[in-house]
């Protein structure tokens, strides 16, 4: 295999903290996080083009014709998609390439991508989960209800990702050694480590 970078998919429910463990994990100068498309109203304090580009539903629709997204998903009444250029781009330059989408998508990329490191984060119960989820105070009643009630459909599908990270409350640095943990594992595959390995097999 080349030095081609690894592209990352990280689900887990929203209030599940992936948002801060990603950060620790961007401050390293491997790794890139791929900015989604959404046709969802900003959130107080997000800023386009950081944490998402905002866009319409027409605009969202032309670029599914055009074939550039290497993944979208409806959730919640909007649309969310992962613009391809940006992606090819960084993996392309060794950079490791961080998706945070939710499960529809991650299992639309494993079908195309097998290759790709799939892992799920969440909070160490659903109790804490829905503590957060309430102390983000950014969400009415209604919303905050929508997303547990996503967040219940969507657990069991952890069992289909190839790791699972618990960011237990007071423990996110094990979290964040979790996830370089997960991604170490996975460099060292036999299919990661091809080229090395295959140097044994014409040596005699
Ligand atoms: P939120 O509205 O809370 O920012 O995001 C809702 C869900 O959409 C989260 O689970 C988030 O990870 C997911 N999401 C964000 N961007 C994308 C994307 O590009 N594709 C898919 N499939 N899901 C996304």
């Amino acid at each position: 295999m080349s030095d081609r970078g690894k592209l990352i998919v990280v689900s887990g429910p929203s209030g599940s903290g992936k948002g801060t463990i990603l950060a620790e994990v961007l401050k390293s100068p491997d790794y890139v996080y791929s900015v989604s498309a959404t046709t969802r109203a900003p959130r107080k304090g997000e800023i386009d083009g950081k944490h998402y580009f905002f866009i319409e539903r027409a605009q969202f629709e032309e670029i599914i014709q055009k074939g550039g997204f290497v993944e979208y998903a409806e959730y919640n009444g909007n649309y969310y998609g992962t613009p391809l250029e940006f992606v090819n781009h960084n993996l392309d330059q060794g950079k490791n390439v961080i998706l945070e989408i939710e499960v529809q998508g991650a299992m639309q990329i494993k079908k195309a991508l097998p290759d790709a490191l799939f892992v799920f984060m969440t909070p160490e119960s659903r109790e804490e989960l829905e503590a957060r989820l309430r102390n983000r105070g950014t969400e009415e009643e209604d919303v905050i209800n929508r997303r547990l009630a996503i967040a219940d459909r969507e657990i069991p599908s952890a069992l289909l990702y190839d790791y699972v990270i618990f960011n237990r409350r007071g423990e996110q640095d094990k979290a964040v050694e979790d996830f370089f943990a997960a991604v170490r594992a996975a460099s060292l595959t036999p299919a990661r480590q091809y080229d090395q390995l295959k140097t044994y097999f014409y040596a005699k």
